[in-house]
This record gives structure tokens, C-alpha cells and sequence, in this order.
């Protein structure tokens, strides 16, 4: 292999936490590439276009750079502006638009093999969040173009009978924003009510349409059945059919288990299928790889977030360096 491809460290995901990552690696002065399927932050340039963060700006900052917002609470854009500036600032070696299909490991040793290229790295970082995957609905009609696992703004749905399956804080901001933008919001929740975790300044917002009747909502149900211009639901009065246009599943995402799998890390036997890592190194069952960011949660996907696991990058790195790698 020519030694340009032979790296002290190969980061998978150019997420605010593999940036992080780059960062500390660079500064700690070890050879490191971050290897990213899509565009830079792919995840969060695919969030709504009108989101606003839940985190102040100072908290989604890495590398020492500010982030300066107009409001206290960043938006989409300003994110994405902020993760180039930084980029920029730092000069990291990032390949953008390559997938990483498979890492086999040997003695600490890992081959990387991508969609354009293959790699030797001496340590590998799995920064490869959650949003790539989202939970099927599993129902007849999913297939439809009128179903949609993502949601990007609201004009599309003006005038629209929608369906919004959830009740978490994508589900309530889809429902509450396509209302306001004028389509006609049908929320079907498996539970008997808005979920307790959803923003404490949004959750009276969401109840209050509810019980007015601005917004449907049947609770203890769920969408049984998908056609071209109904759905039929499940409710605890009996099943309904119902005029519907559109279906936007808000119902959350998972990681790429699979590749973590087929990357050899191990995981717990618990309800949120959990990696197997040392919580103190983040180190893998597998020697010299490491996971970092939201993936280190599992199925619990609001357990890591950009807030609480940018310190992954320092403690990884830390790492390493201890191991003089
Ligand atoms: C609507 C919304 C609002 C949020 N607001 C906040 C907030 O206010 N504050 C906060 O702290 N967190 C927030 N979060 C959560 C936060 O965005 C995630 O926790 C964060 O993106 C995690 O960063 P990450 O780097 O671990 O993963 P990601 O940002 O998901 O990055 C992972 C990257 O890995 C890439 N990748 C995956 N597989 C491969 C592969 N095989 N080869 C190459 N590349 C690969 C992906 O394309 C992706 O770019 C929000 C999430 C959502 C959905």
C-alpha cells in the first residue's frame, strides 16, 4: 500500500464529532484521515431546514472556535456555516462523498476499504451517528412516494390532509409547523400522550392545539394500512380510515449496526443494544478501535448528542497518545 494511505488514525464520519475528533488528532500531531459518505456534516445538513438547535451556540462548539448566533439557540444554516468555518480553521484531512464499507482488524491493525479507495490505519474512530436509518413503519403502503422518513420544510404540505406518526420532538415540530403553514395535521402516537422528553417550551404549544381541536391526535394508536389517498389506523375506539395525502414517520432512527457489527464490536444484551466499549478509553472490544458521539448510546439515541460527547475526542485521542501509537 503506498504510505500516503498508511494513517495513525482513520476517523468514519464527518459529524460535529468526527470534526472533533480530526481536531485533537491533528493536534496531538498524529497522521489521521476522516472518511465521510456524503457532505460535510451530512446528518445535520439533513435536518429540517427551519430547525432551530436546542443547545446554545457555545455548547455545539469544538476546536476552540466560537460560534456566534443571531438568536442564543443556533438554526440549521448557522450550524452549517459554523462546522465549515471550522473545518477551514483547522485544515483537517477529510475525504467527503467516500462510504466506508468495511474495516477488518488484525492485531490492532485495521484495513479500510471504501467505495473509492483502501486504507491502513493503526487505530479506527466510528463516528457514524444514527440518522441514516430510519424505523420502518412496517405497514402495507410504506412504499409509497407519499410516505416520508425525513421532512425538510412545509410548504409542500399547504392544503394537505398529513399524518404525523410520533410523538417525540420531531413528531410534535412536523405537526406544529405544518399546521401553521397551513395543512390539515392528523397525529397518530403509540402512547397515551406527548412523550415528557419533548422541549419544555414546546410541549404546552403541541397540548394546547391538541385540545382546542387545531390538531388531531389519536393516542394508543397506530397507522395500520397506507393507500394512494386514505390511511386506515388503529385507535382504541376501533379502526378508522381517514383522507390523507401525505404520511411523515417521525419515528426515529438507529445506527448502522450492522457495520459496526461486521466492524467486530460486540454489544450488550440490554433493550437499547448497547456497544460493547471502556468507558474510560472508549475503546471497543476490538483492539485500538473506538466509537464516539451518538453510536456510543445504541438504540438510545438522545442518551450522547453534540453537547456531552465532544469530550469523546480528547479522552480518544488521550488515549492513543498514552499508547504512543
Ligand atoms: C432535529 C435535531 C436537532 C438536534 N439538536 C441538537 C442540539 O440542539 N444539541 C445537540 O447537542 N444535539 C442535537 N441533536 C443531536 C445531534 O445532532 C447528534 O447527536 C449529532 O449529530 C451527533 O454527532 P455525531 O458526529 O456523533 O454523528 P452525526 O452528526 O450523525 O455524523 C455521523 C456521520 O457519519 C457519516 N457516516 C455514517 N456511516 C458512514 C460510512 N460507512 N462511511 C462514511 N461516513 C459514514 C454520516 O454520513 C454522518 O455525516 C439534534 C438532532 C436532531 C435530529
Amino acid at each position: 500500500m503506498p504510505l500516503e494511505n498508511l494513517y495513525d488514525v482513520v476517523i468514519i464520519g464527518a459529524g460535529p464529532i468526527g470534526l472533533a475528533c480530526g481536531i485533537e488528532a491533528k493536534k496531538a500531531g498524529l497522521k489521521y484521515l476522516i472518511i465521510e459518505k456524503g457532505c460535510l456534516v451530512n446528518s445535520l445538513y439533513h435536518y429540517p431546514l427551519n430547525m432551530t438547535f436546542f443547545s446554545t451556540s457555545e455548547r455545539l462548539e469544538i476546536g476552540d472556535v466560537p460560534f456566534i448566533s443571531h438568536g442564543p439557540k443556533p438554526n440549521r444554516a448557522e450550524s452549517l456555516e459554523y462546522y465549515r468555518r471550522v473545518c477551514a480553521t483547522w485544515n483537517l484531512n477529510i475525504k467527503l462523498y467516500e462510504k466506508v464499507e468495511s474495516v477488518i482488524s488484525e492485531d490492532g491493525n485495521h484495513s479500510v476499504t471504501t467505495s473509492k479507495g483502501n486504507y491502513n490505519a493503526q487505530a479506527i474512530i466510528l463516528s457514524l451517528g444514527f440518522y441514516d436509518l430510519p424505523y420502518p413503519l412496517n405497514v402495507p403502503g410504506e412504499e409509497l412516494p407519499k410516505v416520508k422518513h425525513y421532512y425538510d420544510e412545509p410548504h409542500p404540505y399547504f392544503g394537505q390532509n398529513i399524518i404525523v406518526v410520533g410523538a417525540a420532538n420531531s413528531a410534535v415540530d412536523v405537526a406544529l409547523e405544518t399546521y401553521r403553514k397551513g395543512a390539515n395535521v392528523t397525529m397518530v402516537v403509540r402512547e397515551p400522550s406527548i412523550l415528557d422528553t419533548v422541549k419544555y417550551w414546546v410541549k404546552p404549544d403541541i397540548e394546547n392545539r391538541i385540545m382546542e381541536g387545531s390538531i388531531k391526535a389519536y393516542f394508543n394508536s397506530e397507522v395500520l394500512e397506507i393507500g394512494t389517498s386514505s390511511a386506515k389506523i388503529k385507535t382504541p375506539a376501533g379502526e378508522l380510515v381517514i383522507e390523507n395525502d401525505f404520511v411523515l414517520a417521525m419515528t426515529g432512527y438507529q445506527p448502522p449496526f450492522e457495520f459496526m457489527e461486521s466492524c467486530g464490536v460486540k454489544f450488550q444484551d440490554d433493550q437499547f443494544h448497547t456497544p460493547i466499549y471502556n468507558e474510560r478509553t472508549m475503546e471497543t472490544n476490538v483492539k485500538n478501535l473506538y466509537l464516539a458521539g451518538v453510536v456510543c448510546g445504541g438504540l438510545k439515541t438522545n442518551k450522547w448528542f453534540i453537547e456531552n460527547s465532544r469530550v469523546h475526542a480528547e479522552i480518544i485521542i488521550n488515549h492513543l497518545k498514552e499508547a504512543a501509537i
